[in-house]
């Protein structure tokens, strides 16, 4: 999916031949074996991934997976398209991702750190503050970037906070990055409901996912007052049309339970939310669950990807034929925790620390800053606003991969 994107896009910009395969191929992988104790003292031992997409724009920047669902070409996949993200929103950053074959919620809380550590501990050859800076994605989060950070740091002897973001707070983490990536979905989501002169007052959303990313975007667009009628998890969804309690449903997930557990609406499907009539569609969770089958049964006016590749391209054709859907694509839409990312790097470089307020001001600027690049290569081309944000991306790394030539 993410190499017929590419394809597409290098054809839409004339990309030479000489730069295409540079450009599309990641520059290395690397693949570990994690054996860990478990409780019972028995020993297992996991498979994980390292992927740098590309290292020509700076050191390379993407999260880390913990997953069932990975696979070395899942993870390739979403290390291209942190290229064009960091790009396309004007990071110094390449494009990187990692993942390990796991289903979290099957490890205690003591075989999670035994097996956060060892992957940090095989992949420190690899990494970085100058060379590739991980974060945490589906299934990760601040606890276990803080221990990433400490094992990192115990191996270097000295504190080294900029090799990892999205850590704790006590840490070197960033004030506002665990609301980041929602946060910036909903400050796009604002921006362009704006321009469809629909008051989000007056907007209802359905979110699929309520993890980081869905949670935050909730309580973000809640707080901005649009009505957020559905979410759901990994076990089920929740439908409410007079309004989900978002608190209280995070909540909830923060007592160790799942929205199954959760009594603040009637039950739904994950397919069923997909197509709920809604203004605002976001699926905040895995990729490809916007298909050829379900794309022509979507009732959304603006489709927020803020999981990454939730749309398979299938459906994006259906989409764009439809006509009648804004689809605010991925590389734009969850840039927020990329840029927030960003900040907290810087931070942990200078050990100057900014306010809340400063780090939401500045994901804004940065934010509005792309979205109006994205929205004029779009009209100027008249691309699709997927096609604007992916060229825009691609071209960045492609020039930057030119200028400095080819060694050796
Ligand atoms: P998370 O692990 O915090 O939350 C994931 C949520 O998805 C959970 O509520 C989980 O129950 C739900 N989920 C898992 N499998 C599901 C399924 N089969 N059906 C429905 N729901 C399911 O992960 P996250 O960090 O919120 O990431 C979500 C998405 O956002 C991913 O695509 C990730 O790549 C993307 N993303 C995350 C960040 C970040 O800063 N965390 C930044 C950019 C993009």
């Amino acid at each position: 999916m993410a190499c017929r994107q590419f394809d597409q896009a290098a054809d839409a910009i004339n990309l030479p031949e000489a730069i295409r395969d540079r450009t599309k191929y990641p520059r290395r992988c690397l693949a570990v074996a994690l054996p860990i104790q478990r409780d019972d003292g028995s020993v297992t031992v996991f498979e994980g991934y390292r992927v740098q997409h590309n290292l020509s724009t700076g050191p390379a920047k993407g999260g880390i997976r913990f997953s069932p669902h990975v696979t070395i070409g899942e993870v390739a996949a979403l290390a291209m398209w942190m290229s064009w993200k960091c790009s396309l929103v004007g990071l110094p950053y390449g494009g990187a991702k990692g993942g390990v074959i796991v289903d979290p919620t099957r490890l205690s809380a003591r075989e999670l750190e035994r097996l956060a550590r060892r992957y940090m501990q095989e992949i420190i050859p690899f990494i970085g503050p100058e060379v590739d800076i991980p974060a945490p994605d589906l299934g990760t989060n601040e606890k276990m970037m803080g221990w990433m950070m400490d094992t990192y740091s115990n191996h270097i002897g000295h504190h080294v906070p900029a090799v990892i973001t999205g850590k704790p707070l006590s840490l070197g983490g960033s004030q506002g990055r665990r609301e980041a990536t929602g946060a910036g979905v909903a400050h796009l989501v604002n921006l362009y409901l704006r321009d469809l002169k629909i008051p989000i007052a007056e907007a209802t959303v359905a979110i699929q996912g309520f993890g980081n990313v869905g949670g935050e975007a909730a309580l973000a667009l809640e707080a901005l007052g649009a009505r957020i009628i559905a979410i759901s998890d990994y076990t089920t969804g929740i439908f409410n049309p007079k309004g989900v309690n978002v608190r209280k449903a995070l909540a909830c997930i923060q007592s160790g339970l799942t929205l199954k557990g959760f009594d603040g609406g009637d039950e739904i499907s994950n397919a069923d939310l997909l197509t709920l009539p809604c203004t605002v569609l976001v699926p905040a969770a895995l990729e490809r669950v916007i298909t050829a089958e379900n794309a022509p049964q979507l009732r959304c006016r603006v489709l927020a990807e803020a999981a990454n590749g939730p749309t398979t391209n299938e459906a994006d054709r259906i989409i764009e034929q439809r006509g009648d859907i804004e689809v605010i694509p991925d590389v734009l839409c969850n840039a927020g925790g990329v840029i927030v990312s960003y900040f907290e790097w810087l931070q942990n470089r200078q050990h100057y620390y900014w306010s809340r307020e400063e780090v939401l001001r500045r994901l804004h600027e940065i934010l509005e800053r792309a979205k109006e690049s994205v929205d004029y290569q779009k009209r100027k081309f008249g691309f699709s606003r997927r096609l604007a944000a992916l060229t825009l991306g691609i071209q960045r790394v492609a020039d930057a991969k030119q200028s400095r030539g080819l060694f050796p």
